[in-house]
């Protein structure tokens, strides 16, 4: 009961349960790829903090940092706590940056407690927006959409902007934000449910239920004029059927390709890429990171556009550290609405 300061002799018997990688997944993820540990609380040394975990973020990427591959990131190596950003509150500061009872926004990785130094660490205020708002719109989910759209795909006024993984957290934003520049824009996703949320909630033009309708033919229906940007999500066939109805000079932006992430053979390329060669187009990998300078820029714009109304931020959050590996599996059955975000 006299957490959270270390005037307390209780604390130092305070447990930290963690989720480690105990073993780099074939396909899914599962129970046995890691291990449910307690391990006791330590204090902050100098230059460090210790924060209490509140939410932490779910997302698609997880799942290739448990790959022992090269990519923008070290894999998490065999034995360490699972990466993961999340918002909490400093209970004990030894960090000139950062007092008792700021709330931060960082790697807390997948555990109740942080305590370390707050490398890339940033406050953000729960008077002005929930705490998972942080995760989300106010957050790497929001900055990728954001940058992604804006900087990479740069669509104009009037323009055909086609999402895949629409009614998720990245596609959901960036589908908003096309709107707000004036552009049509159709988003595609699985079920009656995200598709009418998208153009009845969110005021995209139209949506392509994936599962339950042929794509081209959707395609056809809801982009007569060809698609000037389409922002991608999933890869594989959605994005070689979208190939094949892409506009002049379109630009294709490669945020993510969740529907390669488990599989065991090789990754499926799009086949249809000459329609970039005929359609004088281009194709453009995006990662958040490279923006981190800008961020303020877009978290900026981003809030401004909450406050007024204009955009909707959707977040799908789910109770109990202890359930992480079943959660984290929602992103890849498509069970998320909105951004996946865990309560600890
Ligand atoms: P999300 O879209 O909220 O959740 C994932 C969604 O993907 C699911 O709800 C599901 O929606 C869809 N999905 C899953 N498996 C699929 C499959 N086999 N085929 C088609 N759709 C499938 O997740 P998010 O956090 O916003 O991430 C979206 C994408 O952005 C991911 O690819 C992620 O890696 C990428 N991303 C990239 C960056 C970057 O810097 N480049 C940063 C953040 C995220 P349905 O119900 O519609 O199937």
């Amino acid at each position: 009961a006299c957490f959270p300061t270390f005037e307390c002799p209780a604390m130092t018997s305070q447990i930290n349960r963690q989720y480690q990688l105990a073993q780099r997944p074939s396909g899914l993820p599962g129970r046995d790829t890691f291990s449910f540990v307690e391990t006791p609380l330590g204090e902050p040394a100098e230059g460090q903090i210790l924060v209490k975990n509140e939410y932490l973020s779910l997302d698609p990427a997880m799942r290739g940092w448990m790959n022992d591959a090269r990519s923008y990131i070290p894999p998490v190596g065999i034995g360490e706590v699972m990466r993961a950003l999340g918002v909490g509150k400093v209970l004990v500061s030894k960090h000139p940056g950062f007092q008792a009872g700021d709330y931060v926004n960082g790697a807390l990785v997948v555990q109740d407690y942080f305590v370390g130094e707050p490398k890339g660490f940033y406050k953000v205020d729960p008077s002005r927006a929930p705490l998972p708002r942080y995760l989300s719109a106010l957050g790497m989910t929001g900055m990728t959409a954001y940058f992604a759209l804006l900087d990479v795909g740069q669509p104009k006024n009037g323009e055909t902007v086609v999402i895949s993984g629409a009614a998720g957290a990245v596609g959901s934003v960036a589908g908003q934000i096309a709107r707000l520049k004036g552009c049509r824009v159709v988003g595609i996703a699985g079920g009656a449910e995200k598709c009418r949320f998208l153009v009845e909630e969110l005021g995209f033009d139209g949506a392509i239920d994936y599962k339950n309708e042929d794509l081209a033919a959707g395609l056809k229906r809801e982009c007569p004029k060809g698609i000037d940007v389409f922002f991608d999500n999933v890869g594989g066939e959605i994005l070689d059927t979208v190939l094949t109805r892409i506009a002049f000079k379109a630009r294709i932006v490669l945020c993510g390709a969740i529907s390669q992430y488990n599989n065991k053979e090789a990754v499926r390329g799009p086949a249809n890429y000459l329609s970039l060669l005929v359609n004088r187009a281009r194709m453009e990998g995006m990662v958040v990171m490279d923006y981190a300078q800008r961020f303020p820029e877009g978290l900026k714009e981003m809030a401004t556009w909450l406050a007024e109304g204009k955009l909707q931020s959707r977040e799908d959050i789910v109770e109990g550290l202890e359930t992480f590996p079943e959660t984290l599996l929602k992103l890849f059955s498509g069970e998320n609405f909105g951004k996946l975000v865990l309560k600890v």
